[in-house]
């Protein structure tokens, strides 16, 4: 029987160190949890993505990780009337170098907030590391959608600044990364360390896949 007759299976394995990777049933992309490198479903293969880890503030407890994908950036505006508004947004777009957008299942996003649109806004200077590193749960969200609202999240912030038709904007997104980002579990919400924002856990699809991760990793 020729190969295309039979359905391929995809083997959510590492292609890197071959551990089996904790997949839940919507995720589309994965962080390993024996080598912290990243790979995202693309047709019937796994595509790396570069993967990073954040580090938690000192002294933050209880801490497990978020899923975000992550884009460096660059962003022009240019204003077509020089004003006070304008000129804003052409500093503004200048001073966004990355994007974030949460990559994790959540239940109703604009009622709880958006976590990758606060760090989108707040440019965080973060500590990052590559490797072995955190668990942390799939993406439930593809790279290509990631970048489609990561570019709109810049086109808002610049907007915030002045009305888009009095500029000529330029976005450019990089290459998406998995990022795992710390955040504070305290039962029933989960806080973020740097805003002190905090999400109900009941909104997080994938918590109970989260919270036993993290006591293996403490065991
Ligand atoms: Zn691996």
């Amino acid at each position: 029987m020729a190969d295309e007759a039979r359905p391929r299976v995809l083997v959510l394995r590492c292609r890197a160190c071959r551990t089996l990777l904790p997949a839940a049933s919507n995720d589309v992309a994965f962080r390993c949890p024996q080598c912290g490198r990243s790979w995202e479903i693309e047709g019937d293969e796994l595509s790396e993505r570069p993967s990073s880890y954040v580090l938690p503030p000192p002294g933050v407890r209880e801490v497990i990780y978020l899923p975000y994908w992550s884009f460096a950036l660059t962003a022009n505006a240019t204003p077509r009337t020089l004003d006070e508004s304008t000129l804003r947004a052409r500093d503004r777009a200048t001073s966004l170098t990355r994007a974030f957008v949460s990559a994790y299942a959540i239940y109703r996003p604009t009622y709880v907030g958006e976590w990758g649109l606060v760090y989108t806004r707040a440019q965080p200077k973060w500590e990052t590391r590559q490797g072995h590193g955190p668990q942390s749960p799939g993406a439930a969200i593809t790279s290509s959608d990631a970048k489609a609202i990561a570019h709109h999240y810049i086109l808002a912030e610049i907007d915030r600044a002045a009305d888009l038709g009095l500029l000529d904007v330029r976005v450019e997104l990089g290459t998406p990364e998995l990022w795992a980002i710390p955040c504070s579990d305290l039962g029933e919400v989960v806080r973020c360390p740097w805003t002190r924002g905090e999400l109900p856990a009941a909104a997080l699809d994938d918590l109970s896949q989260i919270r036993p991760a993290a006591e293996r990793r403490e065991a």
